[in-house]
């Protein structure tokens, strides 16, 4: 693996920081989210944007919607359908994707309004912010070859056969 400047260094430090409190917020909103009802609880960012939590315990589910009344909308068809099955008023347009790969979205326009719904699982986020961690964790868990298997100070040269940084044995 390349050896990295100072620098650099400190800066993937501090995105793993980062990344591992992300980590901790979404494995708390996870925990939470059982609890949780989106219709109650949700966080408005504005009139046509809401997020919330939704989930069953090893499923939560982070949910965008546009309609505080309405949403988080589940199922296909809202309207009124008359004896021919004209629906009043018609939709202008309908998407229907998932549940698929932890993806769920509703999409309805009519001529006077809108209604959607996205559902992402928190597993997209729980995993993309383990990376960072990990990669430490294993980094730090193969020692260099030529260096020292507790600090990881560079012994190229020590003749002494004791890390100068922390003193093990080598
Ligand atoms: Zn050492």
């Amino acid at each position: 693996m390349r050896e990295f400047s100072e620098k650099h260094r400190r800066a993937i430090n501090v995105a793993t920081i980062i990344s591992l409190l992300l980590l901790g917020c979404i494995l708390v909103l996870g925990a939470a989210a059982p609890w949780l009802n989106p219709w109650r609880h949700r966080l408005s960012l504005g009139s046509g944007f809401h997020i919330a939590l939704w989930g069953a315990p090893l499923n939560p589910r982070l949910v965008f919607f546009n309609d505080s009344d309405y949403g988080p909308y589940r199922g296909s068809i809202i309207g009124i359908v008359d004896d021919q099955g004209n629906m009043y008023p018609p939709l202008e347009r309908e998407i229907a994707f998932g549940d698929t790969l932890g993806i769920y979205y509703r999409y309805f326009r009519w001529s006077d309004a809108t209604l959607w719904t996205l559902m992402v699982t928190l597993w997209y986020p729980a995993i993309a912010f383990a990376v960072l961690p990990l990669l430490w964790w294993y980094r730090r868990a193969r020692p260099k070859p030529g260096c020292c298997r507790k600090c990881g100070y560079n012994l190229t040269g020590n003749v002494s056969g004791r890390c100068p940084e922390c003193g093990l044995e080598t």
